[in-house]
């Protein structure tokens, strides 16, 4: 069977609350760990053309919040990987609130590549990106984090970013932030609704 890529909803809990989020609500839900396994192991088994390159992404909410698990349902895949010889590419989503460097080397030890949901400067970021239940910078927690990634952690970190009416005015500016930074992979995502 031809399949296209596995997107892993790891869980739905989230420690942001941005106003463009798709989960309106406090949802809650996480996956456990024997849920992940068994789709896992149904998807690979059904996939025909055992050559083809398969991306898994893993995202929330933010997986970040379920650490174990997160690393746990990667070592799965790389372990599938090695011994079933499968071209499976790993790919993880974060709000970067928790990606410190101890998880950012981890992750990329794990050979994940990570995109990181950031929308730039502090004006433009916080236009719509929030802390949950908290009246702090969103930006600021973010930059604390990765402020001082070396080099070679920003080669394995896309930038994801968020482009909508509140924030297009920062866009050349947000560019040359991520430049000045060193993060060269910027995907820049149009927001299609107002919020
Ligand atoms: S970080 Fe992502 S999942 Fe969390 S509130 Fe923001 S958009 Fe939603």
């Amino acid at each position: 069977m031809n399949f296209n890529d596995l997107s892993i909803y790891l869980t739905e809990e989230c420690d942001f609350a941005c106003t463009y989020c798709y989960y309106k609500k406090n949802f809650k839900t996480t996956l456990s760990y024997d849920k992940i396994k068994s789709s896992i192991e149904n998807y690979f088994s059904n996939i025909a053309n055992k050559n083809k390159k398969i991306v898994v992404t893993i995202l929330g909410g933010e997986p970040l919040l379920k650490k174990e698990l997160l690393f746990k349902t990667i070592d799965l895949l790389n372990l599938k990987k090695d011994k079933e010889k499968l071209n499976i590419k790993i790919i993880v989503f974060t709000n970067g609130s928790l990606l410190t460097k101890e998880y950012a080397e981890e992750l990329i030890r794990k050979r994940v590549k990570i995109i990181l949901s950031f929308d730039g400067i502090k004006k433009a970021n916080d236009s719509y990106r929030k802390i949950r239940n908290e009246n702090k910078s969103a930006f600021e927690k973010v930059f604390e984090n990765i402020k001082n990634f070396s080099e070679e952690f920003k080669k394995n970190i896309s930038i994801n970013m968020v482009v909508g009416p509140k924030n297009c005015q920062y866009l050349m500016d947000n560019i040359y932030f991520f430049q000045d930074l060193d993060f060269f992979q910027i995907d820049i995502n149009l927001m299609s609704y107002a919020v």
